[in-house]
């Protein structure tokens, strides 16, 4: 059924000749939203590499084209560029949830989290398919807890600048569990923990590829108020790794995916320090409002159920991303899109 795979809203209801999930192994046929970013591009190789179908919805928000270039000319990849805040018709056995402005520089301007899960939840319901959401840590807000269980119910700021991501991810788990409980959907949801690595965004902001981009650039490296916050920082693979272990498993979760390896901001720019260029420096800078103050996940429930933990340490996983950094930086390409 070759011509199924696309877009389109010619009729709700069922699909004759549509392969149920996966009988006997069958390849699936995966949708992956944000697929084009820097996640969602390392997802989707994984997938194609395991031989699976992969459909990707993005709008090139923060995503890049380039990200995917690789693929191309694969039968077995289909890209399409659109918004999941409206809605779509497919036929999948998989939706990896990942749409989402994922930066405080980028998420204050969209409703993706609420509508775009609704829509990716209401196409789930429809075709049978199983969903997995990308949450995030900052459900637990600013944590009384630490390390942060998963049973920890969180410290959000429900008005604050953060706020429409925290909370957009908080009603994004609640809309994932009532299509869970309400609507038999198989939902999966990972709680996952800053993570870094090659084909991150540029210039979203984020810690790691500031300071990596930074010491590249031989500009002093911008830590935020004192610099004595944590956080723990995840390559890449593993959350990928971390990922497909939850779709495939039998857990609904929530699931903390993330490296328990615990650093200061202080701490992370030395690391960068010694794996890019000696002669870095740092300059400090007023902090955002409601930052967190520590952040550090309990990975045991993702240890025992899925059996799954990270192996990359940060001193392993910063080198990984520097040839990618460098030769991005010296193209211009600021990440912005083809
Ligand atoms: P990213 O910005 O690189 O990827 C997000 C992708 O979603 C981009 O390709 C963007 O173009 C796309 N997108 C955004 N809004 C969209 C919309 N309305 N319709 C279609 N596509 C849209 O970010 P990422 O780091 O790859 O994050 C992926 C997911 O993982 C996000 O849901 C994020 O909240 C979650 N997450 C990431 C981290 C992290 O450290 N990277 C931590 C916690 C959670
Ligand atoms: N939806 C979608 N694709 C589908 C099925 C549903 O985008 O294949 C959207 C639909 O337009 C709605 C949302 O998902 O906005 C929730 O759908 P659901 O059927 O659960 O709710 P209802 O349409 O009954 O309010
Ligand atoms: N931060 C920093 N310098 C930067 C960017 C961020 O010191 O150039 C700090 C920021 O204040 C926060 C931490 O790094 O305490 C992690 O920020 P990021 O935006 O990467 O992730 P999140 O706050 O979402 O965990």
């Amino acid at each position: 059924d070759s011509s199924s795979g696309s877009s389109g809203f010619a009729s709700k209801g069922s699909f004759p000749g549509r392969v149920p999930a996966a009988i006997g192994r069958k390849r699936l046929r995966i949708v992956v939203t944000g697929g084009a970013g820097f996640v969602g591009s390392h997802l989707v190789d994984k997938l194609i590499s395991r031989g699976e179908e992969v459909i990707v919805i993005d709008n090139f928000f923060t995503g890049r084209k380039d990200n995917l270039v690789h693929l191309f000319g694969n039968p077995r990849f289909e890209l399409i560029r659109h918004d999941v805040v409206d809605p779509i018709l497919l036929e999948v056995d998989q939706i990896y949830h990942l749409a989402c402005p994922a930066s405080p520089v980028h998420y204050k301007y969209n409703p993706t989290n609420v509508m775009g899960t609704l829509n990716m939840l209401g196409l789930a319901k429809r075709v049978g398919a199983r969903f997995l959401l990308t949450s995030t840590s900052e459900v637990y807000g600013d944590p009384l807890e630490h390390p942060q269980k998963e049973t920890y119910w969180g410290n959000v700021n429900p008005i604050g600048e953060r706020s429409c991501y925290d909370e957009g991810k908080r009603t994004a788990e609640t809309l994932a569990m009532d299509y869970n409980r309400g609507a038999d959907v198989e939902v999966r949801i990972a709680r996952i923990f800053n993570t870094y690595g090659p084909r991150m965004c540029l210039d979203d902001g984020r810690v790691v590829s500031n300071f990596v981009a930074q010491a590249i650039r031989k500009q002093p490296m911008t830590v935020y108020g004192d610099g004595k916050q944590t956080r723990s920082f995840q390559y890449v693979s593993d959350l990928v790794d971390g990922l497909v272990a939850l779709m495939e498993g039998e857990h609904v979760g929530p699931f903390n995916l993330g490296n328990p390896g615990e650093f200061t901001m202080l701490e992370l720019a030395e690391v960068v320090k010694e794996t890019i260029d000696s002669s870095a420096t740092i300059e400090f800078r007023p902090n955002t409002a409601d930052d967190p103050h520590k952040r550090k996940p309990d990975i045991s429930k993702a240890k025992e159920l899925l059996n799954w933990e990270p192996k990359i340490s940060l001193r392993e996983g910063l080198p990984l991303m520097v040839n990618d950094f460098r030769s991005r930086i010296l193209e211009g390409d600021e990440g912005r899109g083809l």
